[in-house]
């Protein structure tokens, strides 16, 4: 589900799409068709606090993707992106996952990340585990990263290593643009493994269990420096 606009929960109508129809993405105006007849409200979502940020956006027009950049230590940088991306077992071994986003705040109009893409932003595999990215959509979809954490793991390696793997790819692949973005990798695996990698230090995620673990972890990242 990409260019879905008008509609409060996107993901609701990403999971009908799968449910319901022959398809795995729909997109724009035909995306909006669907979700209105399976129900969903029209709404103006753009808040008087959105439409000032984007008026003062306009004075500079610099597109500046700035990436858990409080949690860097970079105080007079704020974050301008929202990706969620969930994964989860259940006691039959079942495995799911999602991902949503808004995206990167002031991309170019038509520009669709990772987070709605197979295999980019979200990858499951019942017989492996499930992976889900945040950060630098275009570095995801280049490297077709959560399909590689995945893989990574088909391989034998552990969650956790497998997010490093594809981390160091991303490296490998683009030495200098890797200094000043953001790429993080959340993984499980079939046992209930959990692995998380980020570029950068500051990115922090979620567990909770039955045993009522409910614990917010910081990831381990190749630079953990605030200078970069
Ligand atoms: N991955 C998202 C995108 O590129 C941004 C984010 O992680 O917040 O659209």
């Amino acid at each position: 589900m990409a260019a879905l606009t008008d509609i409060l929960h996107p993901i609701s109508v990403a999971r009908r799409v799968m449910e319901k129809t022959p398809h795995v993405m729909l997109v724009g105006e035909g995306a909006q068709q669907f979700a209105v007849q399976q129900g969903f409200e029209r709404q103006k979502l753009l808040t008087p606090e959105a439409e000032k940020a984007w008026r003062d956006w306009l004075k500079t027009e610099n597109y500046a993707p700035q990436i858990n950049a409080e949690r860097r230590g970079r105080p007079g940088d704020k974050d301008n992106h929202d990706t969620i991306g969930m994964l989860a077992i259940d006691e039959s071994g079942q495995m799911a996952g999602a991902c949503t986003t808004s995206g990167m705040a002031w991309k170019m109009h038509g520009r669709v990340g990772d987070s709605p893409i197979i295999g980019a932003g979200l990858y499951v595999d019942n017989d492996v585990g499930a992976a889900t990215a945040s950060g630098v959509g275009e570095e995801m979809i280049r490297n077709a990263a959560s399909f590689l954490v995945v893989e990574l793991m088909r391989q034998g390696h552990s969650p956790a290593e497998a997010c490093q793997e594809a981390i160091q790819r991303v490296v490998r692949k683009r030495p200098e643009a890797s200094r000043t973005l953001q790429v993080c990798f959340l993984a499980m695996n079939r046992s209930g493994e959990i692995g998380a990698y980020a570029l950068h230090r500051g990115f922090v995620y979620a567990i909770c269990d039955s045993k009522k673990q409910d614990a917010l972890l910081d990831s381990p990242s190749v630079y953990t420096s605030t200078q970069v």
